[in-house]
């Protein structure tokens, strides 16, 4: 954390051995700056560390779930300094490809990768929009739940880019699902999703949160560490499956494809700005 005083991106609360973190910048669709993204990594320190915490449930505040990486709010924070949680340099002290690869290294992939083997059951409540770099926090827990006005999307191949940072696509939904979800970046609706088992339930915004608390309450009632094992063995088989090596491997390609963009547009996202991809976004949504 830095010194000065930072706005409250994340809030924490426990209800009946329940902890609910929630994604607090509902203003700009909970779009995820890196100072949310370690507030967040503090809340789920906090809650694996509080033994009256069983179930951790990641939610967003607002309209949406989250819209993704923060690539242009007045606070996008990525010329500024972050704490790193791997052991990896201070991205701004590195150039060439090396500055986006270090950054993402640690802020991306290894927080994702340390959230997915959290030693509680975690629950992502998800309602509204949940693009891109929402996937990736929708993914990394065991159970995603669902409004009935949800959506999941990617439209990173936009930019040039095969998907996002985590890339759990080929694993969540049938390859060539996956492929559609990436070449036409469609919005998925909830529905959709639910029928190839990457969403659990959907229920109607108006009582999400509760059905949630219910299924939490409910697995809250089991025996911690029976849960802690249970989810490393799933965890353990899906990377048996070779999910955590394919990840590597297109982590490499999604830095290939930065360093292409930035030498053959000067951006590493082919030259989209957030304005652009809201219009194609629009569009897109208006013609489907
Ligand atoms: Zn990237």
């Amino acid at each position: 954390m830095t010194e000065e005083a930072q706005p409250e991106y994340v809030t924490y609360r426990v209800e009946s051995n329940v902890a609910w973190v929630m994604l607090n910048r509902p203003q700009y669709s909970n779009a995820q700056n890196y100072r949310l993204l370690a507030q967040l990594d503090d809340a789920f320190r906090r809650a694996v560390e509080d033994d009256d915490v069983k179930v951790i449930v990641l939610g967003g505040e607002g309209k949406h779930f989250t819209a993704g990486h923060d690539i242009g709010t007045p606070e996008k924070d990525s010329h500024m300094e972050r704490e790193r949680v791997h052991l990896w340099p201070n991205h701004l002290t590195r150039g060439g490809a090396e500055r986006q690869y270090v950054l993402e290294q640690d802020a991306y992939l290894g927080l994702c990768r340390r959230w997915q083997d959290i030693p509680k059951p975690t629950i992502a409540m998800v309602q509204g929009a949940c693009i891109a770099g929402g996937l990736m926090l929708a993914w990394v827990c065991d159970l995603i739940i669902a409004s009935d006005d949800a959506f999941f999307q990617d439209p990173t191949v936009r930019m040039a880019q095969p998907g996002v940072e985590y890339f759990a696509h080929a694993f969540e939904l049938p390859p060539r699902v996956a492929k559609e979800l990436l070449y036409l970046g469609r919005r998925m609706p909830a529905q959709r999703a639910y029928q190839f088992g990457m969403v659990n339930e959907i229920f109607p915004r108006e009582t999400l949160r509760e059905e949630v608390a219910k299924i939490a309450a409910e697995i809250a009632e089991r025996n911690s560490f029976g849960l802690t094992l249970t989810k490393q063995a799933v965890n353990f088989v899906e990377d048996l499956r070779g999910k955590r090596q394919a990840m590597d491997g297109v982590f490499h390609m999604h830095h290939l494809a930065h360093a292409h963009n930035q030498l053959m547009t000067g951006n590493l996202v082919g030259g989209l700005d957030a304005k652009a991809m809201a219009a194609a976004n629009k569009k897109q949504a208006s013609e489907g």
